[in-house]
């Protein structure tokens, strides 16, 4: 009998496996799936991941090449992983290798061991007296030496810090023969007494029931929807559900948004509960976050907070999944491999057989579809924990008033008695700049980026024209370049505008803004925040940014400068993404004694969707857009599938796109409905960054028949010849048409 061959998963965008032959002295026969190997690729070295074993080959005998070596003795993803990331590969129409690259931390990926080297530890030596002599005159190296010495089992390496232990005075007392360093293999700890550092609060009836809800679906594949208003206390019933978790001796893995949220986060899990916590996010150094992935992988962390890519850490013993404002746009990854961090919870969790928890305090109509269908139990909290109340919403109808950089009279009344009454002021407008556009006065010219179909953003501050599409920059002109006469004059509205309006209105109290611009600087946030926290009148003005999970109590208005974007867009989820926006933003108001007030500028007064939002709350509007759904066939009642292609000559990317639609017209056969083939069209922006965007959209009411189509169609397209001179990409499920 000849040896099995290895099947391998190698970091390439091909969509096929590849085969080899064990490296020499290595029995293929005892390597398990999800081991890793080093092996010859064209004239380069590769590190692929053993998929199979199989008998026999396609390759020819004499050109089958032998692996170079093997990396691990165990697979670096069990076997729940592994099926996660072939599933994945497979539902995004994405290559193995290459979902494995995006899985694995970096020095995974480029061969380093998987296990943990052996850790330094630093240990007093047993004759090691305070007293001796040679340290009469260094007290630093005293404090040091009666520090170990409290710390029979020696202090780690890396924990150093946190014992503020200096390294010198530890070199000097190594030298002197009073310390030493030893080497061991790191273990699981074993956990001796209490979880928790902190008592819990006592749950309410409504968190009560959602607890338990969650708790009956221990130990199988249970998937809840915990929709509960802004400071309704989910994060009490996650840190409760977890605390439970710890104590039936499994991990908890918890997603959430953004790395800004990460260490707020992380502050109140690390105060309430006595474990080792890891946290995983892009701002982590390789070595970090190949460290944070090893400690949950051993079970050395009990508790894994992280962005998107956490979802993909290994986990010994999972006992549940939570994934935190579960409606957040930025779980879905824009590039490369597509996925959607939340939907691939969902499948996790089935794998893991965990329950799921699906938080929002504005969950997106997709989770709640599922709930309203059955699968996910729906669990409610109306009530704000702790006392506050819900704020109040007013649509303030500015047509035909004058705005101001973005202000009407009434809303900067407004504003003004609120600083008197010595309360805080939230201004929210998501454009940054300070104004989207710059016009001649004489001849009508717009400053346009050179590289994409799209206004400069005129920054004040920086004296420069930005494009927010490609990052272009270039100086102010002095005067029109088309006529040469110097009235040019900023249209529109940014934050910056807006900032310094308020700076003019009310120079007595602080305006702070919250932007990306005004926040790149490293610390900027939470010097900002501390101002915020430290409760004296101010005006908050920003972004998005402010949406998300930050609580100031002693905000009590909320002002939505202008809402209408949303209602006009051509992007069918422009209205849900601005009805979350809002809740959130109003979400940050009157936490504490005082109740909030949220004001919405808007010229659409009256709009339907508007309406049902201020006056009867999230649900009313998400059932509303619901059926405005269902009924143009849009999602969560039909998938989408888009075909992206971009070239630097407008024909070649719908040439290319042109042939993809008759390929798929021709799989579908005459008159098959399955699957509509809609386009190709420009894309709404059509040329960025130099390059010309087209796209074409599938559409199916059922996701099976669109799958069908899928994996043929684009082995069809890899085979076209026009293939090579367009860059083309294809969004399973996607959420921005553009
Ligand atoms: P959410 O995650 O829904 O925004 P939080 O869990 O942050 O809500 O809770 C909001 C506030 O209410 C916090 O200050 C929290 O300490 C408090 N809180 C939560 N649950 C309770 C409770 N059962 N009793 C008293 N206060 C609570
Ligand atoms: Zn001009
Ligand atoms: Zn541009």
């Amino acid at each position: 009998m000849t040896d099995p061959i290895l099947r391998l998963a190698l970091p390439s965008p091909l969509r096929r496996l590849f085969d080899y032959r064990a490296p020499a002295g290595c029995d293929p026969t005892l390597l398990e799936p999800g081991v890793r190997l080093r092996v010859p690729f064209g004239r380069r070295e590769l590190v692929g991941v053993l998929v199979e074993r199989v008998a026999h080959s396609e390759v020819a005998e004499e050109r089958l090449r032998s692996a170079s070596a093997l990396l691990d003795r165990q697979p670096v993803l069990p076997p729940a992983l592994l099926e996660l990331c072939r599933w994945t590969a497979s539902y995004y129409q994405h290559s193995l290798g290459d979902t494995f690259s995006w899985a694995l931390p970096n020095l995974l990926r480029q061969g380093e061991p998987a296990e943990r080297g052996e850790e330094r530890i630093w240990q007093a030596m047993p004759h090691a007296r305070l007293d001796d002599p040679r340290l009469a005159r260094a007290p630093r190296q005293r404090q040091a030496l009666a520090t170990l010495a409290q710390h029979p089992h020696g202090i780690n390496q890396n924990l150093l810090d946190q014992f503020q232990l200096a390294r010198d005075s530890l070199k000097l007392l190594h030298d002197k023969g009073l310390v030493e360093v030893i080497r061991r293999r790191p273990s699981v700890p074993e956990h001796h007494g209490a979880w928790l550092l902190q008592p819990e609060l006592a749950l309410n009836a409504e968190q009560r029931s959602a607890f338990e809800a969650v708790r009956a679906g221990f130990g199988r594949f249970h998937p809840c929807l915990l929709a509960g208003v802004t400071g309704s206390g989910k994060t009490e019933v996650y840190l409760q559900l977890i605390r439970e978790t710890l104590e039936a001796g499994k991990q908890a893995l918890v997603l959430i948004p953004e790395i800004n949220l990460g260490p707020q986060t992380l502050e109140r899990f690390a105060r309430r509960f006595n474990a080792r916590i890891a946290l995983l996010h892009s701002g982590l150094t390789d070595r970090e976050r190949l460290e944070a992935w090893q400690a949950a992988g051993e079970g050395h962390a009990q508790i894994v907070i992280g962005t998107r890519s956490a979802l993909f850490t290994p986990l010994k013993t999972p006992g549940l999944i939570i994934v935190d404002e579960e409606h957040d746009a930025s779980y879905k990854q824009q590039e490369g491999l597509r996925y959607h961090a939340r939907d691939l919870a969902v499948m996790r969790a089935r794998l893991e057989r965990v329950p799921l928890l699906l938080g929002s305090a504005t969950p997106s109509l997709e989770s709640l579809h599922n709930a309203e269908q059955g699968r996910y139990a729906l669990l409610r909290l109306t009530q704000r924990a702790g006392g506050a109340r819900a704020p109040r919403f007013e649509r303030l109808d500015v047509r035909s008033r004058p705005l101001d950089s973005g202000i009407s009279p009434p809303l900067q009344r407004l504003i003004g008695d609120t600083l008197a009454a010595g309360q805080q002021v939230l201004v929210f407008l998501n454009r940054r700049g300070f104004a989207p556009t710059l016009l001649c006065h004489d001849c009508g010219w717009q400053a346009l980026c050179p590289r994409c179909d799209a206004r400069l953003t005129l920054h004040q501050r920086h004296q420069q024209l930005r494009c927010h599409h490609c990052d272009h920059r270039q100086g102010l002109p002095a005067a029109c370049p088309q006529c040469r006469h110097v009235d040019l004059r900023p249209v529109g509205v940014g934050t910056e505008r807006s900032e310094e309006r308020l700076r003019l209105l009310f120079p007595d109290f602080p305006v702070l803004r919250v932007d990306r611009d005004s926040t790149a600087r490293k610390g900027a946030m939470e010097r900002l925040f501390a101002t915020v926290q430290r409760g004296e009148p101010c005006i908050l003005i920003g972004t998005q940014m402010l949406a998300k999970g930050h609580h100031f109590p002693r905000v009590t208005l909320v002002a939505i400068l202008d809402a209408d974007g949303g209602l006009f867009s051509a992007d069918f989820r422009a209205s849900e993404r601005m009805a979350q926006l809002i809740v959130q933003v109003a979400g940050r108001a009157g936490r504490a004694e005082a109740p909030g007030q949220v004001v919405i500028q808007t010229h659409l007064a009256d709009h339907p969707l508007l309406v049902q939002l201020t006056e009867q709350g999230y649900f009313a509007f998400a059932e509303q857009a619901l059926s405005e759904r269902r009924a143009a066939g849009l999602p969560p009642f039909s998938h989408l599938a888009l075909l992206r292609a971009d070239a630097y000559q407008a024909e070649q990317a719908e040439a290319f796109l042109d042939q993809a639609a008759s390929l798929a017209e021709q799989r579908l056969g005459d008159g098959d409905a399955a699957v509509q083939v809609l386009g190709p069209v420009p894309a709404p922006m059509e040329r960025r960054a130099g390059r010309h965007r087209a796209q074409l959209l599938l559409q199916a009411p059922a996701r099976a028949a669109l799958h069908r189509l899928l994996g043929p169609w684009l082995l069809d397209l890899e085979n076209l010849p026009g293939s090579r001179q367009v860059r083309w990409s294809l969004d399973v499920d996607p959420i921005d048409l553009f």
